[in-house]
């Protein structure tokens, strides 16, 4: 069984009743660290210590500007004996760019508890370190070129695949994947009218959703305010909102189950 928690729903301008778009895998796996990490966390009691694991998509600050927050936040407060270490995979450079970040924010006060207490892993596939169902795949995705972005591939021990795309739009990358994933995340950042190949939109989301019937996208990074549908988009799509929780089961049948 594997559980995975829509944190928040929002993209970058956090549209009325939406967070940052934050994912949480099985309690422990979280993709990406929006800047109001630590309100979404523990709203819904969950202890930033007991995060295993960052996959960090890219260098947007919607996806990482709560960094240096995750590790004060730690350090002072829910892991101050130093018990937990924190895995953060994401690709070359990025170490330098999160610790660059933690000095700006807070100078000179995180700088021995990033020694000492996370592991950066710019290996772009293999294991989620210690997370032993989880192996991971990171690929290039359509977004601004800067920000170096990328989605993941993930496989559990169950056989289930489930992707996240990060912040993209329509790329061949994600149309091959999505074919082979039962599971997608994928983001819904801007309407129609936007002139913009950087985010899918309803009409690029439902031409892939038609394409791959057999897949269940989640629709996240939202420009909709909550509770606002969109209309006209297949079934196999469905807009979370901040709370959502689903699990998919050993048959890799997905449901909502809050
Ligand atoms: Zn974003
Ligand atoms: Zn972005």
């Amino acid at each position: 069984m594997v559980e995975v928690k829509f944190l928040g729903s929002g993209n970058a301008f956090c549209p009325q009743g939406r967070l940052h778009s934050l994912v949480l895998i099985d309690n422990k796996i979280l993709v990406d660290v929006p800047p109001t990490i630590i309100p979404q966390l523990k709203r819904e009691n969950i202890s930033p210590a007991d995060i295993n694991t960052l996959l960090i998509t890219h260098w947007h600050g919607d996806h990482i500007f709560g960094f240096p927050f995750f590790i004060l936040e730690r350090k002072f407060i829910s892991d101050r004996n130093g018990d937990y270490h924190l895995n953060v995979h994401l690709h070359k450079g990025g170490k330098e760019k999160l610790e660059h970040i933690c000095e700006l924010a807070f100078p000179g006060t995180l700088i021995d508890a990033l020694k000492e207490r996370v592991t950066f892993c710019e290996t772009p596939l293999g294991d989620v370190i210690n997370c032993p169902d989880w192996k991971y795949e990171r690929f290039e995705v359509q977004h601004v070129p800067e920000t170096d972005p990328h989605g993941y591939e993930l496989k559990h021990v169950s056989g289930l695949t489930l992707l996240h795309c990060g912040d993209s739009g329509p790329c061949n990358e994600i149309e091959i994947r999505a074919s082979r994933a039962h599971v997608v995340i994928i983001e819904l950042g801007v309407p129609d009218e936007v002139p913009t190949e950087m985010h899918f939109k309803p009409s690029t989301l439902k031409r892939l959703a038609n394409d791959n019937p057999n897949t269940i996208f989640l629709a996240t990074h939202l420009y909709t305010n909550n509770y606002e549908e969109i209309t006209h988009l297949p079934d196999n799509v469905i807009q979370v909102q901040d709370g959502d929780v689903f699990d998919i089961n050993d048959q890799q049948q997905i449901r909502k189950i809050s």
